[in-house]
């Protein structure tokens, strides 16, 4: 007997049948005499529809708490109806909502942190022999708020609740079999992986490796919470993603994508001492999250500084920049949003000279310019014209995995 947390995605509870497939996934867990949490998302393109709906009524925006209220329908609509197949299916059920399985969160809504889970109502419905389905992505705040976890949430609801409950197993079902060296709907030589390491892992899903939310395995790394990514459709083994002690440092394990980039660029900047602290200390009180940042040589008293953030934050950076109109001379401010970042990630890279040259030769022979480079220790990126990302990420693919 074992207490076994499964978290379902989307698209692997879309429709009736799906939802009916996952119903009897669990109760074979559950006959078997395992305690069965589940944790599930919205239903297919449930989210996204419910942000364009939010659209039709105030295009600007609306404010987050009102985003949160809409987007945690999703979930709740879900877990009802999965809750409902079981019930059809004759096993005693009951579905809970983010604050009814415990989830304290704090106050930013949109992309709110897990504080702690009270699981002491998921206990009590287990010793009833329950199975348990909690709502994924959402949780309260100190005023009693719902608030939301960020898209993808959900991988990070259930590695929660697998730590606090010290749960045997955490598995990650989803609409492929597994993590792969890149996306496997995109790369058709993509390589599936038996075990990955977190570090490895975080990286791949930080730098767009959807498959898994870089905060779950941010999670899951802390608590040392062993997880298996699988298919909801298909019987067979998923990828382990677990600490790497015993495990071969591969030269590269995988390559990822990211198109929610845009890159700002500050055009003739004064070249004098100071200016970089002026500019990043603002954006800094701004809560701008910087990534790459590149400044080119000074030339007649003037220099470029160009860096990139997320699209969501692009008029932010901005706003930033020109709050500082009068104390910083600079000729114009340049927005860039038809740009990718592509990456390679592996731990082995960093006892290897020639990753990086390798990785260039590949675009280059590509014949695709390289924009902005950064590094460290396991990974390289480049950000690239959008328009070339799907080949990037396959040339550069083939160069060291094909
Ligand atoms: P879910 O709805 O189950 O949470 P997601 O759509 O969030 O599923 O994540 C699964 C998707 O992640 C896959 O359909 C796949 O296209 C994509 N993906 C991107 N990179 C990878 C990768 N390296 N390995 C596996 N899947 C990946
Ligand atoms: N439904 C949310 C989303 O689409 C959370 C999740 O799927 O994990 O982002
Ligand atoms: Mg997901």
């Amino acid at each position: 007997m074992a207490l076994i947390v499964k978290k379902f995605g989307g698209s692997s509870v879309a429709n009736a049948e799906r939802v009916f497939n996952v119903a009897n996934r669990i109760i074979d867990d559950y006959k078997k005499g395992n305690d069965v949490v589940v944790v599930v998302s919205a239903q297919g393109d449930t989210t996204d529809d419910l942000i364009e709906k939010a659209k039709e009524i105030n295009p600007q925006g609306a404010s987050k708490r009102e985003m949160d209220m809409l987007l945690s329908a999703g979930e709740q609509m879900s877990i009802a109806l999965l809750a409902m197949a079981i019930e059809k299916l004759g096993c005693p059920v009951i579905s809970l909502l983010g604050w009814q399985a415990g989830f304290h969160t704090d106050s930013h809504h949109g992309i709110a942190r897990i504080k702690n889970v009270n699981t002491e109502r998921i206990k009590n419905e287990i010793a009833k022999r329950n199975i348990v389905i909690v709502a994924g992505f959402q949780g309260l705040n100190k005023y009693d708020d719902i608030t939301t976890l960020g898209r993808g949430g959900s991988d990070t609801s259930a590695v929660a609740i697998a730590a606090a409950m010290k749960a045997d197993l955490c598995q990650i079902y989803t609409d492929v079999d597994g993590v792969y060296s890149a996306d496997p709907r995109k790369v058709s030589n993509a390589v599936k992986m038996d075990e990955i390491g977190y570090d490895e892992m975080l990286e791949l899903a930080t730098l767009g490796a959807q498959v898994l939310n870089n905060r779950s395995v941010e999670m899951a790394k802390k608590y040392n919470v062993e997880l298996e990514v699988l298919s909801s459709l298909e019987y067979k083994p998923g990828t382990i993603v677990k600490e790497t002690v015993k495990m071969e440092k591969t030269l590269i394990r995988g390559v990822a994508k990211d198109n929610n980039v845009a890159c700002i660029s500050i055009v003739a900047l004064e070249d004098t001492p100071g200016i970089a602290f002026k500019i990043f200390n603002k954006l800094a009180q701004y809560k701008v999250n910087v990534d790459i940042i590149l400044q080119s040589v000074g030339r007649d008293g003037t220099k470029d500084i160009t860096f990139t953030v997320s699209q969501d934050q692009s008029q932010l950076a901005v706003d930033a920049i020109e709050s500082l109109k009068g104390s910083l001379n600079y000729k114009n401010i340049k927005v860039d949003t038809s740009v990718t970042k592509v990456s390679i990630v592996g731990a082995g890279m960093e006892s290897h000279p020639g990753v990086a040259s390798k990785m260039f030769e590949a675009l280059y022979d590509a014949a695709i310019n390289i924009q902005m480079i950064s590094t460290s220790e396991i990974k390289i990126s480049v950000l690239i014209d959008s328009k070339y990302a799907d080949k990037a990420v396959s040339v550069v693919h083939d160069a060291f995995l094909g």
